[in-house]
């Protein structure tokens, strides 16, 4: 396994390349100060590569972008102070296929990068949180509301309202079996087989309100 590093502060890259020693034993680490270095060393594919936001000849993200859009296989893990969702969504939508903050334990780090071998994203704590709750706040992806077409609605609206089925088929006009046919196709949309099910939905789907002016015919 090669891995490169991409930091430009020497101290916190002998740190990082003692994280990347203890995920990957035996792993061969090479290390860039630079984006020129790092991008001399990358004529060599590597497998992982942790990369550095803030370099002294610009930003990781564009290495990132480089390396995503050569078409090679590495994985590449964003190593960085900063925090703010802007970078991390930055990197992510890079394709970096990790965010580790440097702020972090080494030993926190060791844990989350070796994940990399199962297919896990390497991501600190605190940014997983994030990312959590970024999902919770939007809400679930938009649930088909069962699609009843008017008729069903209608239907559905007066067993709600406790008519038997020779009572809803005479207020609406229709046959009995046109009616039972109607209500199969309500409760299989619905998922239910109830009509105590069919009023709960009915409430909810604000039915019985809105039918209430029929009481008065
Ligand atoms: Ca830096």
């Amino acid at each position: 396994m090669r891995v490169l590093i991409v930091e430009d502060v020497a101290e916190t890259r002998r740190w990082l390349a003692g994280i990347v020693a203890e995920a990957f034993p035996g792993a061969q680490i090479a290390t860039a100060e630079t984006l020129r270095m790092a991008r001399g060393l990358l004529q060599h594919p590597c497998d992982l590569a942790l990369i550095d936001l803030g370099l002294p000849d610009g930003s990781g993200l564009d290495l990132l972008h480089q390396i995503r859009n050569s078409g090679a296989p590495t994985v590449c893990v964003v190593t960085t102070v900063m925090g703010d969702d802007a970078s991390v969504v930055g990197a992510l939508s890079a394709g970096a296929m990790g965010y580790l903050l440097k702020e972090n334990p080494a030993g926190i780090l060791v844990r989350q990068l070796a994940q990399i071998h199962i297919g896990s994203p390497a991501l600190s704590p605190s940014i997983a949180r994030r990312i959590m709750e970024h999902f919770s706040l939007t809400g679930p992806a938009h649930v088909p509301e069962c699609q009843l077409t008017e008729r069903e609605t209608e239907v559905l609206a007066l067993i709600a309202r406790g008519l038997r089925n020779a009572e809803v088929a005479e207020t609406l006009g229709l046959a009995q079996t046109t009616v039972a046919s109607y209500i199969k196709s309500v409760y299989r949309k619905l998922g239910i087989s109830s009509r105590a099910e069919a009023s709960w939905h009915a409430t909810r789907l604000g039915l019985t309100q809105k039918d209430d002016h029929r009481n008065g015919k």
